[in-house]
């Protein structure tokens, strides 16, 4: 198969994300008030409604049409004040209704979008849009609709080869999750490359965790993405058929199965045959897509409106109430980071992104000045967040003052200790609980600024060294490498060179 970037010169890739989100922060379930919980002891968490019993009778969740309504505001959409739910035929243990209460051709949120930035290496994938001076672009992504509907169950396959179904003695089905609310975002075949696909994810994904409508974890599955794609010769405005990777579950195999897909496709299509529309699987491990199923004709769900259910008739008050409680999100937080922090695009990108970084740096920057606060940064995105992930912690973490973190961020930005040193006082505040000002004088870490002490080391090496002295005003300058050396080895590494390399000279200099 051909590379990406030599498959992406002839053809264009057209590709289409379907993105389902669990509310998971909501308390109870779509139409019962049965708790959402992830890892509950099975069909604990089950009632009439969810188990799909006769003659129970459903009752919508305010809240979790609240949340749909955030995520609409939150892209773009047109909120739709009639609309209504639907049966949908389905035959599977894993949900006891045999149907899917779901939404017909009106959803909540209508025609939305959001706009991209594709930059660094992943911009290279897009051959034919002009980038800007950084080698970026910004992608306009059309959202077609973000409609309500409800999980199935969870089945467990068991003696069968790795948990499939086929071939195995017993299947066990829970229905805890049966009746989960869930949004389904779907997006217009927009999207170019498998990289602009991943920032989507990844951006929809920083927007429903500031709303806070989903935990969004892509492990437990509450947030994963079906791929659609197709080729079509550059320059060609039809459409061509399209295949489509089911069940995503992380930002790279969205990426890397959609790119395996679109050389897959290159290769049939450049040896004379023809795409079938079918779903597929990544395989990550084995590195590509096999064939789960082939889409013969058209699905026929029997789709009908729902006659426990009645139609909606959302008010403007209701819809009104809902837009207030929109949350500052990350590309506006990201804005206001560069105003007000004076912090790069890049760092104000990076903690905008994520709500708990974001709110730890803000205390954290309060009332500094910029040069602080770009250190606050760099901790945040460097030290802080690797020491989050090796403890599987948050931000949120109560070893993580905010008021040691500016401390120790002042003693960076006005040099008293190296970046280095900054690294072990932060290790000592947020594992042994240190303070930082005292682990700095304890530790003899302030001395690095001692500029009387760096001139008296710097007198004892010329005197002892005369001949060096001499050698160096004799025009031989890079000396200067070999008395600062001297004194960083007296400081036993501890010193500031900036200081050190400014002294050295002024002294040599006479
Ligand atoms: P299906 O009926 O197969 O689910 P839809 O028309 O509902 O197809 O579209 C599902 C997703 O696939 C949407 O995100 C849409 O943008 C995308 N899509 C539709 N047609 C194509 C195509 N030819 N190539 C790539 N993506 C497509
Ligand atoms: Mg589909
Ligand atoms: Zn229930």
């Amino acid at each position: 198969m051909k590379e990406l970037t030599e498959v992406l010169k002839d053809w264009e890739a057209v590709i289409g994300l379907e993105v389902h989100a669990e509310l998971t922060t909501l308390n109870t379930k779509m139409f019962c008030s049965c708790p959402i919980e992830f890892g509950a002891e099975p069909n604990t968490h089950t009632c009439p409604v969810c188990l799909g019993m006769p003659g129970a009778l459903p009752v919508p969740n305010k809240a979790a049409i609240e949340s749909i309504l955030l995520a609409g505001f939150a892209t773009n959409c047109d909120i739709e004040k009639h609309t209504m739910f639907y049966r949908k035929g389905y035959f599977y243990p894993d949900m006891a209704k045999n149907f899917q209460t779901t939404q017909g051709p009106k959803a909540f949120c209508m025609r939305g979008h959001l706009d991209l930035e594709v930059g660094g290496k992943g911009a290279t994938e897009r051959v034919d849009i002009e980038k800007d001076v950084d080698g970026g672009y910004v992608a306009h992504v059309g959202i077609t609709r973000i409609h309500m509907e409800e999980d199935a169950g969870k089945m467990t396959h068991l003696g069968g080869a790795e948990g499939r179904i086929d071939g195995a003695e017993r299947s066990l089905v829970d229905y805890n999750r049966a009746g989960t609310p869930l949004i389904e975002l779907v997006t217009e075949p927009d999207l170019r490359t498998p990289e602009e696909a991943r920032l989507f994810m990844q951006k929809l994904r920083q927007i429903y965790l500031a709303l806070g409508i989903s935990d969004c974890s892509m492990e437990e599955g509450s947030l994963r993405a079906d791929g659609n794609v197709s080729l079509r010769p550059r320059g060609s405005k039809e459409l061509g058929v399209k295949t489509e990777l089911k069940n995503i579950n992380s930002f790279k195999n969205l990426h890397d199965g959609l790119a395996y897909e679109i050389r897959r496709q290159a290769e049939v299509l450049e040896s004379g045959g023809v795409i079938r529309q079918e779903t597929r699987h990544w395989e990550p491990g084995a590195k590509r897509t096999i064939v789960m199923r082939v889409k013969e004709t058209a699905d026929d769900y029997r789709m009908f409106p729902d006659p426990d259910l009645a139609p909606f008739d959302l008010s403007d008050e209701f819809i009104e109430n809902v837009r207030v409680k929109l949350p500052e999100l990350p590309d506006a937080k990201r804005a206001r980071f560069m105003a007000e922090y004076g912090l790069p695009k890049y760092d104000a990108g990076e903690i905008a992104g994520d709500a708990l970084a974001a709110a730890l740096f803000e205390e954290a920057a309060q009332g500094v000045d910029a040069a602080v606060a770009k250190k606050v940064a760099n901790l945040v995105i460097n030290d802080l967040s690797a020491w989050v992930n090796a403890n599987s912690s948050s931000f949120a973490d109560e070893r993580i003052q905010p008021t040691s973190i500016a401390t120790i961020a002042v003693l960076l930005a006005d040099d008293t200790i190296s970046s280095k040193q900054g690294k072990e006082v932060l290790a000592a505040v947020l594992d042994e609980g240190a303070d930082p000002k005292e682990y700095v004088e304890a530790h003899g870490m302030q001395q690095t600024t001692d500029t009387g002490a760096i001139e008296a080391m710097v007198d004892e090496l010329m005197t002892a060294n005369p001949d060096k002295v001499e050698a160096y005003r004799g025009g031989k300058k890079g000396l200067q490498g070999f008395f600062m050396g001297q004194v960083m080895k007296q400081m036993g590494g501890q010193g500031n060179p900036k200081l050190i390399s400014q002294i050295v000279t002024e002294k040599l200099e006479g």
